[in-house]
């Protein structure tokens, strides 16, 4: 078991992550990202046995470019490795209604995310360009994929959650309904959440906010997620890197016939050139405002947004813990790295019986989980996400079903 060796792959919407690791003693090999796909400077990051590498792999990569590298050149490094791959985990972000669980791949599969782009328009074509490119270069594993869903972790969320206040017809005959989204990512914390605080996972309730370039938060009760913020699509809830989060839908309307600009046009400017990067009309990148917070009033602004609507999802929230909170806790890249944002957001909610221990806000090092919270307050955790460990555990339970 302690050499079997699984390469997990999560094609985002501009990023490519990839891994491979042992999921049993959880030791990675080699891991990796290309940030800045279709952008000026397509970069690479990887490590491999200990070595860290750097390169700029040229302008407007796409994800077949991307994933040409990655597999061609960098996996060749790893070859010795690579012999001991057994499978391979892919993220994919919307099931849409008809997937529910990991499952390993197949046509029927790959149509179902393809039925599913219409959820996930940013990131379930990326995640089919990495299966379909994965199946075809490694022939002797097309048996071995499988697809780990975002979407999965939102199963059982209850009707008054996940229903829009539409006609029901729209959710009986075309499933437009609340399915959720960085499922994987809130799971995968909460389990380390109940570690923690050495609990059944059936008796946690908690609130999980995941702040990376796309942000949601979830509820969960009694160990089952009763409510969470993205929805029909990863549009909904927070204020994200370059995603609009919650809007007046008139302002679609709005867009569309005072300003004359197509749904394709409108759609672009919601999800790409929102959030962050639309408020500060510089950047969607939280370091930028890290930087400036203090320094320019856009940035100000940008941010002071983000954990106002941050703070009112956590107390909406509050209202769906049954009386008990055990904890809050933060993840994503924004989440673990950014003292800022929890001091900003945790100050909103005394009322509600947050407070911060500012020292340990501070002092908590990237990568660490550690308790931010004063003696008097509910529990607040800062807690690193492993999504591709995750998706590694998933895929290797499955595979050893079959
Ligand atoms: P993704 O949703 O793509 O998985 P991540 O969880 O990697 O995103 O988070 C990306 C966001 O986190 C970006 O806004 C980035 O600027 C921010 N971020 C990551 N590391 C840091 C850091 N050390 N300091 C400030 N911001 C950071």
């Amino acid at each position: 078991m302690l050499n079997n060796l699984i390469l997990v792959l999560n094609c985002g919407s501009s990023s490519l992550k990839f891994s491979i690791l042992n999921p049993d003693s959880e030791k990675k090999y080699l891991f990796g990202l290309v940030e800045r796909l279709f952008l000026p400077d397509t970069s690479v990051t990887w490590q491999y046995l200990e070595k860290k590498y750097q390169v700029c792999i040229g302008s407007n990569m796409s994800h077949e470019n991307a994933l040409d590298f990655v597999l061609n050149h960098i996996f060749l490094q790893a070859e010795k490795i690579f012999k001991r791959i057994i499978g391979i985990g892919h993220r994919v972000v919307h099931g849409g209604h008809k997937i529910n669980k990991s499952t390993l791949i197949n046509e029927n599969i790959i149509n179902i995310i393809n039925d599913s782009v219409c959820f996930a328009p940013l990131h379930n074509p990326s995640n089919l360009i990495g299966i379909k490119i994965a199946m075809n270069k490694y022939p002797h594993l097309i048996k071995k994929n499988v697809a780990v869903f975002d979407t999965s972790f939102y199963n059982n969320i209850p009707k008054t959650s996940f229903l829009y206040a539409i006609p029901y017809r729209f959710y009986k005959k075309y499933h437009i309904r609340r399915y959720g989204a960085h499922g994987i990512s809130h799971h995968y914390v909460s389990c380390k959440t109940a570690l923690l605080l050495n609990k059944k996972f059936s008796s946690l309730n908690i609130i999980t906010c995941h702040l990376g370039n796309g942000c949601s938060i979830s509820a969960i009760c009694n160990g089952t997620c009763v409510d969470t913020s993205m929805g029909l699509t990863p549009l909904e809830g927070l204020v994200m890197g370059t995603r609009s989060g919650d809007i007046d839908p008139s302002v679609i309307f709005f867009m569309h016939r005072k300003l004359n600009l197509s749904i394709d046009e409108i759609e672009v400017i919601l999800t790409k050139k929102s959030g962050l990067l639309g408020l500060s009309e510089v950047s969607s990148d939280f370091r930028y405002f890290e930087k400036n917070y203090t320094l320019k009033k856009s940035a100000k602004i940008s941010v002071d947004i983000f954990c106002h609507r941050l703070a009112k999802y956590i107390s909406a929230y509050m209202s769906l813990m049954e009386n008990r909170l055990d904890a809050l806790v933060f993840t994503g890249g924004i989440g673990e790295n950014v003292p800022l944002i929890r001091q900003l957001t945790l100050s909103k909610l005394s009322l509600i019986g947050f407070k911060l221990d500012f020292k340990k806000n501070l002092s908590l090092k990237s990568g660490k989980s550690g308790l931010i919270s004063s003696k008097n307050s509910h529990m607040v955790f800062v807690i690193p996400t492993n999504e591709e460990l995750a998706i590694a555990k998933e895929t290797i339970s499955i595979i050893h079903k079959t």
